[in-house]
């Protein structure tokens, strides 16, 4: 896929969600936010969190993902929705966790 398809893909995707929200089936709500992973805001976003929390886990790990303790505000996220973690711990909080909330594997 060229890179301009895709970033109107993402377009699609974050207006998309603005406007249907919660009311979006499951499976519409993980493709958007697949392709919200994978914006340069997210990326910013994801690393201010893990830079906040000093690149480390609550286990005392080194942290190099960021798991979302809410989607209610995805694309839009505040900091303190957002948890650095270390690979391990953000496996087992999604493992405990229903679907809706499975593991984002590229964070
Ligand atoms: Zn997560
Ligand atoms: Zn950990």
């Amino acid at each position: 896929m060229s890179s301009k398809i895709e970033r109107g893909l993402k377009f699609i995707g974050r207006e998309a969600l603005k406007h249907v929200g919660r009311n979006l089936p499951l499976e519409g709500k993980r493709w958007l936010y697949r392709t919200s992973l994978d914006s340069d805001a997210w990326q910013i976003k994801r690393k201010a969190v893990l830079k906040a929390a000093g690149y480390r886990c609550r286990c005392g790990n080194h942290a190099t993902e960021v798991h979302h303790e809410t989607y209610e505000r995805v694309f839009n996220e505040r900091l303190s929705d957002l948890t650095a973690m270390c690979r391990v711990c953000h496996q087992a909080e999604h493992s405990k966790s229903d679907g809706d909330r499975k593991y984002e594997k590229r964070t």
